[in-house]
Protein backbone atom coordinates (compact mmCIF):
# COMPACT_ATOMS: atom_id res chain seq x y z
CA UNK A 1 0.00 0.00 0.00
CA UNK A 2 1.45 3.18 -1.22
CA UNK A 3 0.00 6.96 0.10
CA UNK A 4 -1.30 8.92 -2.40
CA UNK A 5 -2.03 12.13 -3.29
CA UNK A 6 -4.17 14.25 -5.40
CA UNK A 7 -6.41 17.49 -6.03
CA UNK A 8 -8.77 19.04 -7.89
CA UNK A 9 -7.54 21.54 -10.33
CA UNK A 10 -7.84 25.13 -8.32
CA UNK A 11 -6.51 23.32 -4.94
CA UNK A 12 -9.98 23.82 -3.24
CA UNK A 13 -10.13 19.86 -2.84
CA UNK A 14 -7.35 17.97 -1.53
CA UNK A 15 -7.71 14.45 -0.78
CA UNK A 16 -4.95 11.51 0.65
CA UNK A 17 -5.83 7.61 0.54
CA UNK A 18 -3.64 4.45 0.96
CA UNK A 19 -3.67 2.13 -2.13
CA UNK A 20 -2.00 -0.98 -3.93
CA UNK A 21 0.37 0.42 -6.72
CA UNK A 22 -1.72 1.65 -9.73
CA UNK A 23 -1.76 0.01 -12.64
CA UNK A 24 -4.93 -0.09 -14.18
CA UNK A 25 -8.01 1.56 -14.37
CA UNK A 26 -11.83 2.10 -14.63
CA UNK A 27 -14.02 3.44 -17.12
CA UNK A 28 -18.00 3.37 -16.81
CA UNK A 29 -20.61 3.78 -19.62
CA UNK A 30 -23.56 5.37 -17.46
CA UNK A 31 -25.09 8.64 -18.39
CA UNK A 32 -23.08 10.49 -15.81
CA UNK A 33 -19.50 9.37 -16.61
CA UNK A 34 -19.77 9.01 -20.05
CA UNK A 35 -19.88 12.81 -19.74
CA UNK A 36 -17.24 13.28 -17.22
CA UNK A 37 -14.81 11.06 -19.34
CA UNK A 38 -12.80 10.15 -16.27
CA UNK A 39 -10.70 7.12 -15.54
CA UNK A 40 -11.64 6.24 -12.34
CA UNK A 41 -9.78 3.93 -9.53
CA UNK A 42 -10.61 0.52 -10.20
CA UNK A 43 -10.71 -0.07 -6.15
CA UNK A 44 -12.92 1.53 -3.46
CA UNK A 45 -11.45 3.45 -0.57
CA UNK A 46 -13.49 3.08 2.32
CA UNK A 47 -15.19 6.69 3.66
CA UNK A 48 -13.07 6.12 6.75
CA UNK A 49 -9.72 5.94 4.91
CA UNK A 50 -10.73 8.63 2.86
CA UNK A 51 -9.27 12.18 3.93
CA UNK A 52 -10.77 15.16 2.39
CA UNK A 53 -9.69 18.74 3.11
CA UNK A 54 -11.86 21.06 0.90
CA UNK A 55 -12.26 25.11 1.53
CA UNK A 56 -15.73 26.28 2.73
CA UNK A 57 -18.13 25.61 0.21
CA UNK A 58 -15.91 23.90 -2.61
CA UNK A 59 -17.06 20.25 -2.42
CA UNK A 60 -20.50 20.20 -3.73
CA UNK A 61 -22.53 16.92 -4.41
CA UNK A 62 -24.62 16.35 -7.38
CA UNK A 63 -27.28 13.04 -7.20
CA UNK A 64 -29.97 11.71 -9.98
CA UNK A 65 -31.61 8.90 -9.90
CA UNK A 66 -31.86 7.01 -7.09
CA UNK A 67 -29.49 9.17 -5.05
CA UNK A 68 -27.03 6.36 -4.53
CA UNK A 69 -24.46 7.87 -5.55
CA UNK A 70 -22.96 10.68 -4.42
CA UNK A 71 -20.92 12.41 -7.54
CA UNK A 72 -18.57 15.29 -5.72
CA UNK A 73 -17.28 17.89 -7.94
CA UNK A 74 -15.65 21.37 -6.72
CA UNK A 75 -17.69 24.42 -7.16
CA UNK A 76 -14.66 26.69 -7.91
CA UNK A 77 -13.35 24.75 -10.89
CA UNK A 78 -16.01 22.00 -11.69
CA UNK A 79 -13.20 18.87 -11.42
CA UNK A 80 -14.75 15.61 -10.65
CA UNK A 81 -12.30 14.14 -7.74
CA UNK A 82 -14.13 11.18 -6.11
CA UNK A 83 -17.37 9.80 -6.24
CA UNK A 84 -19.58 7.40 -3.19
CA UNK A 85 -20.29 4.52 -5.10
CA UNK A 86 -23.87 3.16 -6.03
CA UNK A 87 -22.94 -0.30 -5.73
CA UNK A 88 -20.78 0.09 -3.22
CA UNK A 89 -22.54 2.87 -0.23
CA UNK A 90 -19.92 4.54 2.03
CA UNK A 91 -16.92 3.69 -0.05
CA UNK A 92 -15.10 5.90 -3.07
CA UNK A 93 -13.56 5.83 -6.46
CA UNK A 94 -10.96 8.28 -7.20
CA UNK A 95 -10.93 10.34 -10.02
CA UNK A 96 -6.99 9.02 -11.41
CA UNK A 97 -6.42 12.09 -13.60
CA UNK A 98 -6.77 14.11 -9.58
CA UNK A 99 -3.66 11.75 -8.29
CA UNK A 100 -0.35 13.40 -7.79
CA UNK A 101 2.49 11.92 -9.80
CA UNK A 102 0.13 9.44 -12.03
CA UNK A 103 -0.63 9.71 -15.69
CA UNK A 104 -4.13 8.31 -15.94
CA UNK A 105 -4.06 8.43 -19.54
CA UNK A 106 -1.56 5.48 -19.98
CA UNK A 107 -3.01 3.26 -18.04
CA UNK A 108 -5.10 0.28 -19.42
CA UNK A 109 -8.72 0.51 -18.23
CA UNK A 110 -11.88 -1.77 -18.01
CA UNK A 111 -15.11 -0.39 -19.07
CA UNK A 112 -18.25 -0.91 -16.11
CA UNK A 113 -21.64 -1.39 -18.11
CA UNK A 114 -23.10 1.50 -15.81
CA UNK A 115 -25.25 1.92 -18.33
CA UNK A 116 -27.06 -1.72 -18.40
CA UNK A 117 -28.22 -0.85 -14.44
ZN1 LIG B 1 -11.26 23.07 -7.52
Amino acid sequence: MARQKGSCHCGAIKFEFSAPVIENGLRCNCSICQRKGAIMSAFTVASDELIITATTGALSTYEFGSNAAKHHFCSKCGIYPFHQSMSAPGYYRINLGCVEGLNSSLLPFEVYDGASI
